[in-house]
């Protein structure tokens, strides 16, 4: 829980460059934000600026509690409206119903997220290469097996694993994409909105699956492994393949060679998937909800406006992220470094800022990730390059942006979407165990699917799209 606080040397910093001094009303000993912005609602008493979700900021401000920002973005945000209008999709998403900004979101610069990783060592043992290929990466995870990668004498080498929750996506969510597959809400190749376990593609995927499932060449406790999976597989040299944050899983190479002599992940680009198309389905949202807004009691909106705008500069972007030039950082060939002191200490490096008033996301900011190199090793470093630099990142299909759904598409969403999902998962689950019966059973799926309205569903998430991308 970040509160404002006087004593903060970032925002004591930014005062120098724009003659603002904020002064901090939350307190720290709200835990809970929800109620205290409810309560503070409810006071009538706002603060000039606030801090809080868009939904929150966008219901508040449409009751008049917050004031539109369009006109104040256009004469004194000019770095906010360069970005905006760069990204059309965030700019639909932050506008309300009303045609209003209320809220100057926290942007996140850089979109590659996670990867795949497949270990190295037993790509060595067995005398092959990384794998290109979805054919390939299928002989890959075979000869790991057959050939006893881990050299225990047992026919114990799990392939394909991982620690995602079905909340985020299904289980097999970083598989299926090697099928042509993406789980996340996307756009298909014709444009259309969709998402991969409604579409006739989906059944050669399924098939795919259970196929390399009964190979064992998926983690037999797929859908009950927790989210500890690394944590168990690594050190017991016994997961082979993983698709996950880059940072936290390129970190293993420096935990697990003590446990497992020789460890190593090599960071991999997606094989190219059934179709020859090679795509990542993975990607940070550019805008998470967070952000601030300036409240209808705020009496000085110019320079609240001058002032957010601020944090989107370059020196602003580096006060955020970076903190003080000679106290957190110094310029070392023309780029910021962490001083040793925040480099060698026990907390985070983001921790550590955030004390300082920085990275704070409700107090918006345009995020520059290059702070993660710190965090990361060689080979984590290396595989953030790859992502970034072939582009495969949102090919192909393409995440939907987040959108902002109308009350009726979203009550027709709760009413129908989350028992279609729970049909769908359940099913994957039985033809990844028994794919026998995919050919007769597939028709009768997608329409049970049908009759429950996943077409609505469909509908009302295209319907959202258009209206963010002004289709009309
Ligand atoms: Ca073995």
């Amino acid at each position: 829980k970040y509160a404002l606080t006087d004593d903060m040397i970032i925002p004591q910093e930014a005062a120098k460059f724009t003659n603002v001094t904020l002064k901090g009303t939350a307190s720290s000993m709200d835990s809970n934000s929800t109620q205290a912005f409810n309560l503070m609602i409810a006071s009538k008493e706002l603060p000039d600026i606030v801090g809080g979700k868009r939904q929150d900021i966008i219901k508040y401000g449409q009751e008049g509690a917050f004031i539109p920002l369009n006109d104040l973005i256009e004469e004194y945000a000019p770095d906010i409206k360069k970005l905006l209008d760069e990204n059309p999709d965030v700019k639909g998403a932050i506008t309300a119903e009303d045609g209003n900004i209320y809220q100057i979101p926290f942007m996140f610069a850089d979109l590659v997220s996670e990867g795949y990783f497949i270990r190295q060592d037993w790509l060595d043992k067995v005398g092959m290469e990384v794998p290109a290929t979805v054919d390939e990466l299928h002989d890959v995870l075979k000869a790991f097996l057959d050939q006893d990668a881990n050299g225990n004498g047992k026919r114990d080498e799990i392939g394909y694993f991982t620690r995602v929750s079905v909340e985020d996506r299904n289980k097999l969510g970083g598989l299926l994409p090697l099928f042509g597959i993406n789980d996340y809400w996307h756009l298909n190749k014709e444009g259309k909105v969709a998402i991969g376990l409604y579409t006739p593609e989906y059944k050669e995927a399924v098939k795919n699956i259970s196929q390399w499932y009964a190979e064992g060449l998926i983690d037999p406790e797929i859908f009950t492994r927790g989210a500890n999976a690394r944590d168990i597989l690594f050190p017991e040299n016994n997961g082979g393949l993983i698709h996950d944050w880059i940072p936290s899983t390129s970190g293993y190479n420096k935990s697990v060679p003590a446990k497992v002599p020789g460890f190593k992940l090599t960071g991999m680009l997606p094989p190219t998937d059934i179709n020859g198309d090679q795509w990542e389905f993975a990607s940070r949202d550019k805008i998470d909800g967070a952000g601030w807004a300036i409240s209808s009691q705020n009496k000085y909106p110019e320079e609240s406006m001058k002032y957010m705008n601020f944090w989107f500069t370059e020196t602003g972007r580096r006060l955020k992220t970076y903190g003080i030039e000679g106290v957190t950082y110094n310029m070392v060939d023309g780029k910021p470094v962490y001083t040793d002191e925040i480099l060698n200490s026990d907390q985070a490096i983001n921790t550590q800022i955030m004390d300082m008033g920085g990275m704070i996301e409700d107090m918006a900011y345009y995020h520059d990730a290059s702070y993660e190199e710190f965090a990361m090793d060689e080979e984590g470093k290396r595989t953030v390059e790859l992502y970034k630099s072939s582009g495969v990142v949102n090919k192909c299909y393409p995440k939907l942006p987040a959108l902002g759904f109308t009350d009726e598409e979203n009550d027709l969403i709760l009413a129908k979407y989350p028992a279609c999902r729970t049909y769908m998962l359940e099913q994957l689950q039985k033809w990844t165990f028994d794919g026998s019966m995919i050919d007769q059973q597939f028709d009768g799926y997608m329409q049970t699917l049908k009759d429950m309205g996943m077409d609505e569903v469909v509908n009302a998430y295209q319907t959202a799209y258009d209206r963010l991308m002004g289709v009309k």
